[in-house]
């Protein structure tokens, strides 16, 4: 019996030990379970090359309809607002210089007795509102002398002497046509100078368009290279009206862009080439130099017929100090004053022609795409004491 039992448990112990042996070599033996092949094969790549780019689903898988990509159409050329008339419409502007100009001297005028104290204050007034005080002088001095030779009193009738002055003092004979139209096939150029921030680049924008309403084509060459946005600026004025730019690469030579706007103008038989320049005057030499190779350069190709000043009427005397230097630059032909809307200081017009014997052309009254006015001596009194032209006619 107890044989028996010795043998079962041998028996036993066998198949326990045999069991085991089964189980944990099958343990220690289990495969690691193997990478995904495409994970191991595309990790270099991805290090390299970046995150996949997903494939789009296409139409005939999703049944989906793509839509096409839309088509960019140029946006449509405008029609700009005829020129005639404008500073008569846009007289309203000059509120600020009407308040100096009308309200104030035309009341110093209207009172009962002109004695010496009230001549002063006149002269104060115009002085004030930067007509210069050589100008100022010869307007009270003649105001003075015909009020009293008329034995003028009436304020209707001061008011039409002082018209007159201030007329006479912004010489009406002066040519203010800009001398735009081509010649023989060949365009006429006009090139745009003025410190920076005057408001050159908007200025050639809205001639652009004064001479496209006006029936001309026209050509803009970005030669303000200094100033990143400029080119920018003046291809989007020049893009509303359907007129090309000519830009070079970023900080290019000014007179290079220049001789290309106008070569291309030439090639493509437009009416009128304007030209934007830069113009810093940290380095009076360094403007000087500039502006005269811009010239010369363009010259090349034949004479410049305009040289416009951009001058900022709200920076009164000081912008004439500025404006001598381009004047010693190049010959400048007229003068364009901007933001007269944003003065009490309208005089600055007599002040202006006075000292440097160059006619006011074009005045701008805003930032609108069209607030820029041709100038005439008559409308623009008018304007500032708030009369209407017949009054003073009359
Ligand atoms: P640039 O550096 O001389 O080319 O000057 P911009 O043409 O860039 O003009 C400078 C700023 O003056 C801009 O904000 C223009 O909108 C503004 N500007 C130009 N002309 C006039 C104007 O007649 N009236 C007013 N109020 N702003 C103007």
């Amino acid at each position: 019996m107890t044989e028996y039992l010795l043998i079962a448990l041998a028996l036993l112990g066998v198949l326990i030990l045999g069991g085991l042996g089964l189980v944990v070599p099958r343990l220690r033996r289990r495969p690691e379970p193997p990478l995904p092949q495409t994970e191991v094969d595309t990790r270099a790549e991805e290090d390299l090359a970046g995150p996949p780019v997903e494939a789009p689903e296409s139409e005939l898988s999703t049944g989906i309809l793509v839509e096409p990509p839309p088509v960019v159409e140029a946006p449509p050329v405008e029609v700009p607002e005829p020129t005639a008339g404008r500073l008569v419409r846009l007289r309203s502007r000059l509120s600020r210089s009407q308040n100096v100009f009308g309200k104030g001297l035309l009341g110093l005028l209207s009172r009962d007795h002109l004695d010496e104290d009230a001549w002063e204050e006149i002269e104060d007034s115009l002085i004030t509102a930067d007509v210069g005080i050589d100008a100022t002088r010869d307007i009270v001095d003649r105001l003075r002398e015909r009020t009293r030779v008329l034995g003028t009193r009436s304020a209707t009738d001061l008011r039409t002497l002082l018209a007159a002055e201030l007329v006479h003092a912004l010489d009406p004979t002066l040519d203010r046509s800009l001398r735009t139209a081509p010649k023989e096939g060949v365009p006429a150029v006009v090139l745009v100078v003025g410190v920076n921030g005057a408001g050159k680049t908007t200025t050639c924008g809205k001639i652009a368009r004064v001479l496209v309403a006006d029936g001309r084509t026209v050509l803009l060459g970005a030669a303000d290279t200094f100033r990143a946005a400029a080119a920018d600026q003046l291809e989007t004025w020049g893009g509303r009206v359907g007129a090309e730019t000519v830009r070079g690469p970023e900080a290019a030579d000014p007179a290079s862009v220049a001789f290309d706007a106008v070569k291309r103008g030439i090639d493509t038989g437009v009416d009128t080439v304007l030209i934007d320049t830069a113009g810093r005057l940290q380095n009076k030499i360094g403007l000087m130099d500039e502006l005269g190779k811009v010239k010369r350069v363009v010259e090349k190709h034949g004479p410049i017929d305009e040289t416009l000043l951009i001058l900022d009427a709200t920076t009164g005397q000081n912008g004439l100090e500025q404006a001598r230097v381009f004047t010693e630059a190049v010959n400048v032909t007229g003068v364009v004053l901007t933001k007269l809307d944003g003065t009490a200081k309208g005089g600055i017009v007599i002040a202006v022609q006075r000292k440097l014997g160059i006619p006011v052309k074009l005045v701008g009254l805003g930032e609108g795409k069209d607030d820029l006015a041709p100038f005439d001596p008559a409308q623009f009194v008018d304007a500032l004491l708030g009369t209407e032209p017949l009054a003073r006619d009359a």
